[in-house]
């Protein structure tokens, strides 16, 4: 079966109109169908859709980042936690030391303890992305086979697979 490498500028709303991110103005999005580099619900809303389309994609949590779990608010001593100075709440810092390490959320500071959220920040969150498709390709061997796009073109594989991919090898 053969798979298209999509790619396109996306404008990205919460419920209430406000921006919380876009591509405009930067570099478009380019992903590999079913290969999990976007959100599920926005990968269904731009499947079959022509190049130059210009639509709006309403993509309810579950579909994005998926519902909040409460469970994963926990209180934490702040001196267990890699940081210093002054916290507030709705500072965000990567729970360890890798890169793929989860973003966690301080909601609360008690004392000397914090209350740590390591729910996605749009969890919980319906989204809306205003798209224009820019290109649709089929994707080559080598993209179906590493499972992600290689760029607009197909030609960023060295770009696309360096740090943090793996598929090149280590
Ligand atoms: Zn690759």
């Amino acid at each position: 079966m053969s798979r298209n490498v999509v790619t396109f500028h996306y404008t990205l709303r919460d419920a209430d109109g406000r921006i919380l991110d876009a591509s405009i103005g930067g570099e478009p999005i380019s992903y590999l169908e079913g290969g999990g580099q976007i959100v599920e619900g926005l990968e269904e809303g731009l499947r079959g859709l022509a190049v130059g389309t210009r639509a709006e994609i309403g993509v309810p949590a579950a579909k994005a980042y998926g519902e909040r779990d409460e469970t994963q608010v926990q209180r934490v001593l702040k001196s267990l936690l890699p940081i210093e100075g002054e916290v507030q709440p709705g500072d965000q810092f990567r729970a360890g030391e890798d890169a793929f390490a989860p973003i966690v959320t301080v909601r609360g500071v008690e004392g000397e303890e914090l209350l740590l959220d390591a729910n996605h920040p749009l969890a919980g969150v319906d989204l809306n992305f205003e798209v224009e498709v820019l290109a649709v390709r089929a994707a080559t061997d080598e993209e179906c086979a590493h499972g992600h796009a290689h760029g607009a073109d197909g030609a960023d594989g060295e770009k696309d697979c360096g740090e943090g991919c793996g598929c090149h090898g280590t």
